[in-house]
Order: C-alpha cells, then sequence, then structure tokens
C-alpha cells in the first residue's frame, strides 16, 4: 500500500501553491501534474479537494526551494467556481498557517495539524482553526436606481455596492442596515438574502443581500467613501469585476429594476 506521501507524488495533480493572497500559476493557468514534474515537496501537501476529478493540493511557497511567479488571486476569479474556491481555500489555509505560528492560548508554538486542517499548539494542544470574517454586501435599489459607493482604495475609481463587517451580537439583518446608515445616511428595508462568497483578503466571508430604499437623504461618510451617489440601472459607472458577488449583486438590481 501506498503512503499519503507516495500517492501525492504518484498522480497527477492541480497544484494551489500559496503566499499571501498569491497563487502561482504556469502561464496563467493553475499548474496540474505531477509533484516531481515541478520538484515540489509532495510529502507536506495537503489534498483540499477535487476539480474535474483530479486532486487539489495546498503548498506554502515558504516550503518550495524555487523562485515561483505569484499572481493575485484577484487576478483570478475568470477562473471556474468550483476551482476559483480551491484556490480561495489555499490561500486561507496559507493565511492561517502564516498568522497563527504562535498560540493565542498559552503563547506556545503551534505547528500544522493535517487531519484536522488547523494549527494545533505543541504546549497545550489547543487546536486553532482558520478564522473566518463575517462580511455583509448590499445592493440598495430605489425604483431605477441602484445606491453604489466609492472606496479611495479602489485606485481604478470603480464604484461597488456597500459592504462591512458584521460585529459581535449583531444579526446579519442588523449589520445590513447599520452599514448602509454609516456609510451613506440611508435607511433600508425589505432586507433579503441573496448569496454567499469566501472572500480570501485574508479570510472574510462575503454574505450577500438585496434591500430597498426606505427614507434619509444621501449623505456618503467622506472618512470610508470617496463618493456616493444613485445611478440610473442604464447609467452605471465601471463597477466591480465579473466573477464578484459585487457585481452578481449589482447585475440581479439591474434586472429587477427592468422587470
Ligand atoms: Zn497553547
Amino acid at each position: 500500500m501506498l503512503t499519503k506521501g507516495e500517492t501525492n507524488r504518484m498522480n497527477a495533480a492541480y497544484w494551489c501553491i500559496v503566499s499571501g493572497s498569491d497563487i502561482w500559476l504556469v502561464e496563467g493557468e493553475l499548474p496540474k501534474g505531477m509533484a516531481q514534474d515541478y520538484g515540489l515537496p509532495y510529502q507536506q501537501a495537503i489534498q483540499l479537494g477535487h476539480y474535474e476529478n483530479t486532486p487539489v493540493y495546498w503548498l506554502n511557497e515558504a516550503d518550495i526551494d524555487a523562485e515561483l511567479e505569484l499572481t493575485s488571486l484577484r487576478d483570478c476569479l475568470h477562473f471556474p467556481e468550483p476551482l476559483f474556491l480551491l484556490m480561495s481555500k489555499a490561500v486561507q489555509y496559507g493565511h492561517m498557517s502564516q498568522t497563527l505560528r504562535f498560540c493565542p492560548q498559552c503563547g506556545g508554538r503551534n505547528h500544522l495539524n493535517h487531519n484536522q486542517l488547523a494549527m494545533q499548539c505543541g504546549d497545550c494542544r489547543t487546536l486553532h482553526y482558520p478564522r473566518i470574517f463575517p462580511c455583509i454586501i448590499v445592493a440598495v435599489r430605489k425604483d431605477n436606481q441602484l445606491l453604489l459607493a466609492q472606496h479611495p482604495r479602489h485606485r481604478n475609481g470603480m464604484y461597488t455596492v456597500i459592504a462591512g463587517f458584521v460585529e459581535v451580537g449583531e444579526t446579519l439583518e442588523q449589520c445590513v442596515a447599520r452599514e448602509v446608515k454609516e456609510e451613506t445616511g440611508i435607511d433600508v428595508t425589505n432586507i433579503r438574502y441573496f448569496g454567499s462568497q469566501p472572500w480570501a483578503f485574508p479570510s472574510s466571508l462575503m454574505m450577500g443581500f438585496l434591500a430597498d430604499y426606505q427614507s434619509g437623504t444621501l449623505k456618503p461618510d467622506y472618512s470610508e467613501l470617496s463618493d456616493a451617489q444613485w445611478f440610473d440601472v442604464n447609467q452605471l459607472p465601471p463597477v466591480a469585476p465579473e466573477g464578484t458577488i459585487a457585481r452578481a449583486l449589482i447585475e440581479h438590481t439591474i434586472s429587477l429594476a427592468k422587470s
């Protein structure tokens, strides 16, 4: 019988080699092949799932001897969603192994527990699972208008829907109402769930909602935003890219406004 490490070596697989939010691509594709084709330390590789019947493995770039050309995961949004999600997973586990090197409980040194996919303290044995930060993202509609904001961190001037982190002790619906109010001064109603997307920058879970305008006048919070406006759905500015839940929310709202 083959050991786990030997199986990794013998089979063709997809290889997610990650560092921060970056991932190794070869000619724009996720590398696929046997570990020895690329000289990878297959004994350390961890399987995260399958894509089209081919196993998908994660390794940290720090454990590879060669210089690899890395690409931001943000530039991989056009990949098929099931593969993109596995790549995101690798990035998030990579982030876990980088940021949870010491036990938050006792300060001891953590190591990766391969069976649990968690970090484990060598002293007190506590398991530390990867942290996920819940975030809401919401498209607000007023008749045939959509509320969009511009963030100083988006250098290309694109607009997108309102988003923010969930606070402790808050429901998702309360978070939606609070974020829209804080960032734009608008009160919303008819808040309903739309869908979700893990967002590995570094470890958020975006939970998408639709909402309708209720009351209030637009007063952008310029400490957070560089602009916020109601846009006619027929005259939108450059918006969030394809493959993001923000884009899916925007397109859904356009279809609602036109129906
Ligand atoms: Zn500990």
